[in-house]
């Protein structure tokens, strides 16, 4: 409640109030989960027509002793709003590095590339090409194993010097995905101008290809996009056999989803890959 003039009006209904503590709530917790290292880096992965894993996503996992386990799309934008996504997406891309450093000493890993999730804030800030440079040295890195996917609400503001970043960190060696395509804001004229690898096809079409012929008709056309534009094109979201069969018959050859494997913890997903 607030007061104005004399009386006392109350902005906030219990429903309203009850979500926005819980925001604070988490909000401090995170804070010093991030403090203390508490976020976990899991690991899924992406594979190709015959189902051999060709790269891995990074995804945050975090479990608060009070609170208990708390999903990304619930932490993920309290930690945009509060700015702590900064220090989580520097943790996020040292871990990303650490783990593809040693990668390079296992033959069978050393040429799998790692993803990692950017959030538009975290483009945005001012260090970010510098930050992401420093772990690339630091770690001696080849060329191709980063790669950060981002998504359509970072190209909206300012194309101009998102592309200039964008090619900075291209000439580092970096790689970029569009995530959660075709359910943003992208404008086809400006996709041709930046520097990407490759188109991620949202989940929600993948998931609603084989009832609504709209969906079939927008993952058929973002395949068709890709391959016009000369990006790679990987579809996420993948549970069942059936969608699979149906994204092979459309042309996209790269996957990721739960038939392949869910997230798992690194050491975790190492092990189950070297097997
Ligand atoms: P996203 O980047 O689109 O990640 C895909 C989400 O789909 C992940 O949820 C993943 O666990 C889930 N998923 C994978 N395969 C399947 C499947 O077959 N079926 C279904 N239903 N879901 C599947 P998660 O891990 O809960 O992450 C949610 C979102 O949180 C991510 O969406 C991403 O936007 C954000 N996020 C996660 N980790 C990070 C991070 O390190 N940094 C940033 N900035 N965002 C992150
Ligand atoms: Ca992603
Ligand atoms: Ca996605
Ligand atoms: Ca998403």
């Amino acid at each position: 409640a607030k007061a104005q003039g004399g009386g006392s009006i109350r902005f906030f209904n219990p429903i309203m109030h009850e979500t926005i503590s819980r925001r604070m709530l988490i909000e401090s917790a995170l804070r010093r989960a991030v403090q203390h290292q508490e976020l976990e880096a899991y690991l899924q992965p992406q594979v190709n027509e015959h189902g051999e894993v060709i790269a891995a996503e990074l995804l945050l996992r975090w479990t608060d002793p009070d609170l208990g386990t708390i999903c990304p799309a619930e932490f993920i934008p309290i930690a945009e709003a509060s700015g702590l996504i900064i220090p989580i997406g520097t943790w996020v891309i040292e871990q990303a590095c650490r783990t593809l450093r040693d990668w390079q000493q296992i033959d069978a890993l050393k040429h799998i590339p790692l993803a990692v999730n950017i959030s538009p804030r975290q483009f945005r800030h001012g260090g970010f090409v510098a930050q992401v440079e420093h772990c690339l040295l630091e770690a001696h890195l080849p060329e191709g194993l980063l790669e950060l996917e981002i998504t359509e609400g970072m190209l909206i503001d300012n194309i101009d010097v998102t592309v200039k970043r964008m090619c900075k960190l291209g000439d580092l060696g970096v790689r970029f995905s569009l995530d959660d395509f075709g359910t943003g804001y992208a404008s086809l004229a400006y996709l041709k101008k930046l520097p990407l690898y490759q188109l991620k096809i949202d989940q929600s079409f993948v998931r609603d290809m084989l009832t609504d012929a709209n969906d079939e008709v927008i993952t058929k056309t973002i395949i068709g996009l890709a391959e016009n534009l000369n990006f790679s094109v990987i579809a996420e979201g993948v549970e069942t056999v059936k969608q699979l069969e149906h994204l092979k018959a459309l042309g996209c050859k790269k996957f990721q989803g739960y038939l392949f494997g869910k997230p798992a913890p690194i050491v975790e997903w190492q092990q189950r890959f070297i097997e």
